[in-house]
């Protein structure tokens, strides 16, 4: 019930393998590009409340980690931490790279189940209420949230006996190839909404792509073909992740849709965890906010709406503090840094009141520069964090100038510049860290009075000082 794998291996690779043994790892990210030594690195999650919960660096017994050495000790030192055994082993779990090298791993699994899953769409206006208790209802639960549409997608979501009939297979639809032309039109369309602005225009496109997601019951078949009735049951191994644009033709006449190579998404996304305690707060601020603006939001819809999922309390020592929900927003980014996007401020007050006002803890593999400013104080073990740092490397050679900020090392985790703000760089506390020429200044929150956000505000100079007053 282990499996014992090299750092740089694959989700895939794991999941496949284990598979043939009749063996699963039960919680994991969605998208299987994703390496051991790089998931684990940033503390990558799927969705549970329930056992070790969804990190899969909580289904870890054993890491072997080579780290910088004296001379006489052959430059390096190879150390094996045990669960139980190392303590140790609770900074290497979600390391960040800057203990050393992470050579092998060892994963505590599961024998092979299977799951049912159904979606069942209902309007948003209980979400508050509903999110904790629908966490625990469902081992595997997660939601996708369309605010401005007023409406949840729940993803039902159980372990089931192996025995159940069903050979469903979830290739998730965003993850898969299409033709790079699509993608092409998709980010123009997008372009001329932004450059226009034509939100409404946004707000339709959202409708038109998270309908036809639904349609299309999001990627998941009843092995390759259509089903017409929820719910669906098959193996974990073929439904807890996908990446099928990994296998794109080698003359990218199809892709992932992230693909640099071609003219295809190119988003923010900005991801933190909200305590149990306080979501429900943080889901009504979000709710009020859409009613002062109801299209602002349309935009994270293009790309499928705000994805919650549910993370469990770690002894990692930059593991999660406490359960709560992971919340994942992915938005337009300008091709260029200096052009603010179309309700540039809610989405910012968004991310300030998450990560600020609720003391949202940021995943440590996305975000902007913003989501890090003071997050290492948020971790009740960030010393001893930092103490294993310096004992395995205390010259810091596994260490960066961006490694050292964020872990409260060095000063700079934010930069102040023209523009900033925009792209996440800064908080703006000036007009100039905004885009004051195509009227957009810094200002207080809509709700949260104490967040600066970007706010377009046609020619008004005087507008923009009796909102400053308001301070
Ligand atoms: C399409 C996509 C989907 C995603 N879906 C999810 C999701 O569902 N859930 C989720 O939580 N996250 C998700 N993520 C985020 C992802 O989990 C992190 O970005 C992850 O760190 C990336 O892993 P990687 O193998 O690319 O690692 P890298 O980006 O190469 O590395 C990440 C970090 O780990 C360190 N590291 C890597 N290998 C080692 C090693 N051998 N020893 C020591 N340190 C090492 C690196 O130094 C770095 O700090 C997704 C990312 C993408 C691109």
């Amino acid at each position: 019930m282990t499996m014992t794998v090299q750092s740089g291996v694959t989700l895939r690779e794991i999941i496949n393998e284990a598979a043939k043994y009749e063996m699963a790892l039960p919680y994991t990210p969605y998208w299987w590009g994703l390496t051991i030594g790089g998931l684990i690195g940033t503390g990558a999650h799927g969705s549970t409340l329930w056992n070790k919960g969804s990190a899969v660096h909580e289904h870890v017994i054993h890491i072997r980690i080579v780290s910088p050495a004296e001379q006489k000790d052959g430059y390096a030192k190879v150390r094996n931490l045990i669960e139980f055994q190392d303590e140790d082993i609770n900074a290497a779990r979600v390391s960040l790279g800057v203990l050393g090298v992470i050579s092998q791993v060892t994963l505590k699994l599961e024998p092979m189940f299977k799951r049912s899953i159904a979606y069942l769409t209902k309007s948003d206006s209980n979400l508050g209420d509903e999110v904790i208790s629908f966490g625990k209802k469902h081992e595997f639960g997660d939601v996708m949230w369309y605010p401005s549409q007023e409406k949840a997608v729940y993803r039902v979501d159980d372990r089931v006996s192996i025995d159940t009939p069903g050979d469903a297979l979830y290739d998730f639809l965003p993850f898969r190839a299409l033709p790079s032309e699509l993608y092409d039109v998709n980010r123009n369309i997008e372009e001329l909404q932004e450059g226009l602005p034509f939100a409404e225009g946004k707000c339709w496109f959202a409708k038109f792509v998270t309908g036809t997601l639904a349609h299309a019951s999001y990627g998941l078949t009843n092995n390759g073909l259509p089903f017409f009735e929820y719910p669906i049951v098959g193996f974990h191994n073929r439904m807890q992740a996908s990446g099928a644009c990994l296998d794109s033709w080698e003359n990218h006449l199809t892709s992932c849709p992230w693909d640099w190579r071609i003219n295809g998404e190119f988003y923010h996304q900005t991801t933190f965890s909200i305590s149990l305690s306080v979501v429900r707060n943080f889901i009504e601020d979000v709710q009020t906010l859409v009613r002062l603006e109801p299209k602002a939001l349309c935009g994270l819809e293009l790309y499928n709406g705000i994805l919650m999922r549910y993370v469990t309390a770690s002894n990692a020592y930059l593991g999660k503090m406490e359960d709560g929900v992971d919340f994942d927003f992915t938005y337009y980014r300008s091709k260029d840094p200096l052009t603010p996007r179309l309700y540039e401020d809610i989405i910012e007050e968004i991310e300030q009141i998450g990560l600020f006002k609720y003391g949202g803890l940021p995943h440590w593999g996305k975000n902007r520069n913003l989501a890090f400013v003071r997050a290492i104080k948020k971790y009740n073990n960030a010393k001893k964090f930092l103490e294993v740092k310096k004992k395995y490397d205390p010259q810091g050679l596994f260490s960066s100038d961006w490694t050292d900020q964020i872990l409260g090392l060095k000063e700079g985790v934010t930069i102040l510049k023209d523009g900033c703000a925009l792209e996440g760089l800064c908080i703006c506390s000036q007009d100039i860290h905004c885009a004051p020429k195509k009227n957009y200044f810094c200002v207080p929150g809509r709700i949260y009075k104490e967040a600066r956000v970007c706010r377009h505000v046609e020619g008004q100079t005087n507008k923009i000082s009796d909102m400053r007053d308001e301070l």
